[in-house]
């Protein structure tokens, strides 16, 4: 039986001032007063980090950032380690979305790499995969993924990913509008269960999130829910007005 919690993650990318995060944020903390049942996360920009776990804090959301640097410290412009996102109230971190591997050079070594000072740090990483338009019309998407997780999951044991959640999304389903069907979810869902449990082993497969991202709104999260192997979201536009990433963690309440 899946005795996994859902998990439904907002990812605000470089959207909204610190006074909007605080807004949205405090009317989600209404929205979400009554969900005992499904975790909330929600990753504002950086600026807002802090200000936003403040407003959060005691409820059923938690905060996560949405990139990280795997240096502890140093001479590094720009940039933000695992430990600063802690010291700003932040339990998970986004890791190698798709984002920031077409925009900023993110590849498979330094997504580990991040994994790993995201682990050290005990922050839980959102670790998100997901294959081009053009590699799944080639017929590509498995062994893409498989890529993918081998080489962002390398020299990793299942004792160091108790706490991983996995994103899939595909990247031709970002923002597009386009959201795979959730039966393209679910096979890819299954197929990535049973390769993790070749990395790291049956136990953690059976436990890990996995969860579907591209273009989730209030009216498909229900059924993209209802797959067996479909453990939640990560939601980017739907998820920057309240109102609307409210009915999406209450999805609960439409079926
Ligand atoms: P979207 O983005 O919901 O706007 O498609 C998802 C994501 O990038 O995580």
């Amino acid at each position: 039986m899946n005795t996994r919690t859902p998990l439904i993650a907002g990812n605000w990318k470089m959207h909204k001032t610190i006074p909007e995060a605080l807004e949205t944020a405090a009317r989600l903390v209404e929205l979400s007063g009554d969900l005992f049942d499904v975790e909330v996360v929600i990753a504002p920009p950086f600026p807002a980090l802090a200000a936003v776990s403040d407003t959060v804090k005691k409820t059923h959301i938690s905060v996560g950032a949405q990139n990280l640097h795997w240096e502890k410290q140093g001479a590094f412009t720009g940039e933000t380690s695992a430990d600063m996102i802690v010291s700003a109230g932040c339990r998970h971190v986004i890791i190698g979305h798709s984002e920031r591997r077409q925009f900023f050079g993110d590849d498979d070594n330094g997504v580990n790499q991040k994994v790993k000072a995201a682990i050290a740090a005990n922050l839980i990483p959102i670790f998100c995969i997901g294959e081009t338009e053009a590699e799944r019309d080639a017929d590509q998407t498995f062994s893409v993924l498989d890529k993918q997780v081998e080489n962002g999951l390398k020299d990793l044991v299942s004792e160091d990913l108790e706490n991983l959640v996995v994103a899939y999304e595909p990247v031709w389903a970002i923002g597009t509008g386009k959201t795979a069907t959730s039966q393209q979810a679910q096979e890819v869902h299954a197929f990535l269960r049973g390769r993790l449990k070749k990395y790291v082993g049956n136990a953690f497969a059976d436990s890990v999130r996995i969860l579907y991202g591209g273009s989730v709104k209030p009216e498909n999260i229900s059924e993209l829910m209802s797959m067996p192997d479909i453990d939640g979201a990560l939601v980017g536009g739907a998820s920057l007005d309240a109102e609307t990433f409210g009915k999406i963690i209450n999805y609960k309440k439409q079926m």
